[in-house]
């Protein structure tokens, strides 16, 4: 089984793809060497955007 991925707020982007927040489930596309930022729909930044498969 493979692990999702996911990034915290301030790490790298290693896959690019649609995203989604851990928190409210907000999509958002983030490119390889993108920062990931807090949400802009719910503004959590304590939280995981997992990668949609
Ligand atoms: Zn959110």
């Amino acid at each position: 089984m493979a692990e999702p991925v996911v990034g915290t707020v301030g790490e790298i982007c290693k896959q690019a793809g649609s995203y989604i927040c851990g928190n409210c489930g907000h999509y958002k596309y983030y490119d390889e060497g993108d920062e990931f930022e807090a949400c802009p729909m719910c503004g959590e930044e304590d939280m995981e955007w997992e990668l949609e498969t």
